[in-house]
């Protein structure tokens, strides 16, 4: 049996959104057609971002207006960051927003060694002359798992005449998120972290808020160049439709991570800790002191367990995370760290085989063996 832990990768498509692709897929059109074939494209697009919206807190009066769909988030990360003329991003960013902002000479915000922003840090820097910043900032972070004080940051960036972009792709489907309560300024999300296709995500975007004219196009108001791929924000939708289902099984979610952490607890420490900082329910950053990640990561697998080193769009570099780095771990011990990503579908027995799979192969390496 194999036993999925890497949620934070790809979620399992869910059949909701299959089931809605399958059938997207047997029709045609291109939504920007007037004919009948493509008014029915363009209906089920608008059907998806009604989904979608409601999925984010946004009113379906301003879905069309706020709900800007791209092709995952890092093109939505990518678009906010375009329209920022100058910006501030923590140590920790997803590499979507950190290439861009090193590209950019972004401001650093340190962060504390369990992930979270340092707000004092912030504030001097948005006193800087911040009018006409951008914060942008991973909401639930992808491999550590810490969530941020959003309210903490919303008020500093409000306080200097910054605006705030939220990257909340790992929060979408594990916290509720409402939009208008957050009284942010954008949000990116992506549909795979939640059981929707690849391929498929959102900006969100605040009334007022515009972007670069470098990412116009004929598509989503001239916001985004390209035609849609209808099946993908269809399934995206659908994914959206069933997250209810999905939020409503996260404290479950929580318990089996919590329970793998016990089960662990003689062979791992978590690099930030559930039981100290706010965290997503699904994530577990884990340390195994003297045991390199990469080899790890391998040999689990070979043991039928999927894990990750970091997170997927970074695993396979030579380099430590960053993220890691930025919390203060020497490259030694980041180059030990581990992350496992659970989600709905996830079972007890799931967990109990993972812990007896991962106490082997630790024991095996720790006696020499690998
Ligand atoms: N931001 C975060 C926090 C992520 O975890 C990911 C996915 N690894 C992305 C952005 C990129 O999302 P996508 O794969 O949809 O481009």
């Amino acid at each position: 049996m194999r036993i999925y832990l890497d949620h934070n990768a790809t979620a399992p498509l869910g059949a909701a959104a299959r089931d809605a692709m399958l059938r997207a897929l047997a029709h045609g059109g291109n939504p920007s057609s007037p004919h009948q074939e493509g008014r029915a494209a363009r209906h089920a697009v608008t059907t998806a971002r009604l989904q979608v919206a409601r999925a984010v807190g946004v009113s379906e009066r301003d879905a069309e207006r706020c709900v800007v769909f791209t092709s995952g988030a890092t093109e939505a990360n990518r678009l906010m960051l375009s329209a920022a003329t100058r910006l501030l991003v923590s140590a920790i960013e997803h590499p979507s927003v950190a290439g861009p902002a090193r590209r950019r000479a972004a401001t650093l915000i340190a962060v504390d060694p369990h992930g979270r922003l340092d707000l004092a840090a912030l504030a001097t820097a948005l006193s800087r002359g911040a009018p006409g910043a951008w914060l942008s900032v991973i909401w639930g972070h992808n491999e550590l798992g810490v969530i941020q004080d959003v309210a903490a940051l919303r008020a500093l960036t409000r306080e200097h005449g910054a605006r705030l972009h939220l990257d909340a792709t790992q929060v979408l489907g594990r916290l509720p998120i409402d939009f208008a309560a957050l009284g942010c300024d954008a949000l990116s999300v992506s549909s795979h972290k939640i059981g929707g296709p690849q391929g498929a995500g959102a900006l969100v975007l605040a009334s007022g808020v515009g972007l670069s004219d470098e990412a116009a196009g004929h598509q989503e108001r001239g916001r985004r160049p390209g035609t849609e791929n209808v099946p993908a924000l269809v399934g995206f939708g659908a994914a959206c439709e069933a997250l209810p289902a999905r939020l409503a099984a996260m404290p479950a979610v929580a318990a089996l991570r919590d329970r793998l952490l016990r089960g662990l607890s003689g062979w791992v420490q978590p690099v930030v800790s559930p039981a100290e900082v706010p965290t997503l329910p699904n994530t577990l950053s884990l340390r195994a002191p003297g045991v390199e990640a990469e080899g790890l990561v391998m040999a689990l697998d070979l043991a039928g367990v999927a894990v990750s080193q970091g997170a997927a769009c970074s695993s396979g570099s030579a380099e430590p995370s960053p993220s890691l780095l930025a919390l203060g771990l020497d490259e030694g011990a980041a180059r030990e760290v581990f992350r496992v990503s659970l989600g709905p579908e996830t079972t007890a027995e799931d967990i109990e085989e993972a812990v007896r799979r991962i106490a082997r192969v630790l024991g095996h390496i720790a006696g020499g063996g690998a």
